[in-house]
């Protein structure tokens, strides 16, 4: 089954979720745990999370993906944001206990000036506290544009923090199309190459979701600008290969173009006709 889906607002439950996604022509979405700004939670609707949950079953919804805020830095050097960053994700962890076998993404964070080297010790140990043995979430870590001081534009630096995490075993790695791009790994010339080069790097048992984007700037520009799908410098051709890769053909795909609902729905249709599996 083609895994196809887009980023959707939370702030009606899971429920309204579940219905629009499947209203769109796709079958599974991601959502944000939180305001993408950062702040406190509402409380959970147990009632709509429970008929979420059997919701999911019936409709065949595979695996949803939960999108940690932006504002989360397990690497800043200031003490109060990596205390966000761990309070923020031990609460989003807990909560997605309640709706199990599903994935939380985070950014790996930006390290502010103190370097690579330092800001992954810092993103580890930080993993260290927040990663339970009894977690029910696979956590991921997204592949970033490498836009100022972003750790995580290199497969090397993935790498290095699933290896050093305790529970890294547990870690699973979320690839965005815009931003590997911009980070100087050319899926448009040589996918195969970049996917020979993750599974070299990382291990391609390690790839659980692609964030499916074009981008607005050109290859290896740094700059982390989606673009809706076909209509940026990735280009159509490319995104057709890479939904029909035999590699990634069951990993489950998320858009976050630059779309209303209806755009999402267009370019849902579109991928699905071209990935052959409309039925
Ligand atoms: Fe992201
Ligand atoms: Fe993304
Ligand atoms: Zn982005």
């Amino acid at each position: 089954m083609f895994k196809i889906g887009c980023h959707l607002s939370a702030s009606k439950g899971f429920m309204h979720m579940g219905e629009e996604i499947l209203s769109l022509g796709g079958n599974t979405f991601q959502y944000f745990s939180r305001n993408p700004r950062g702040g406190a939670v509402k409380s959970l609707d147990m009632e709509d999370v429970e008929a979420f949950n059997s919701f999911a079953k019936e409709k065949e919804i595979p695996c949803i993906l939960c999108h940690a805020p932006y504002t989360l830095n397990p690497c800043s050097k200031d003490e109060k944001t990596r205390d966000f960053a761990y309070r923020a994700m031990t609460e989003d962890l807990e909560r997605m206990d309640l709706t199990p076998g599903n994935m939380y993404n985070f950014h790996p964070g930006s390290h502010v000036g103190q370097g690579v080297e330092a800001g992954i010790e810092l993103i580890v140990a930080h993993l260290d506290k927040v990663m339970r043995d009894d977690m029910k979430t696979t956590v991921l870590l997204e592949t970033m544009a490498g836009k100022g001081s972003e750790v995580g534009s290199r497969f090397e630096e993935i790498a290095e923090i699933i290896e050093k995490t305790a529970l890294g075993e547990k870690l699973g790695v979320c690839l965005d199309t815009c931003h590997v791009y911009d980070a100087g790994y050319d899926i448009v010339n040589d996918l195969d190459g970049v996917l020979g080069e993750f599974d070299k790097v990382i291990g391609l048992n390690r790839l659980k979701a692609i964030h499916l984007n074009d981008s607005k700037n050109p290859f290896e520009s740094h700059k982390d600008r989606h673009e809706k799908i076909g209509e940026g410098s990735i280009g159509l051709e490319a995104i057709e290969r890479i939904i029909n890769h035999h590699a990634l053909r069951d990993i489950p795909f998320y858009l976050e173009t630059p779309n209303e609902l209806p755009g999402y729905k267009k370019e849902i249709e579109m991928l699905k006709s071209m990935s052959g599996s409309s039925k």
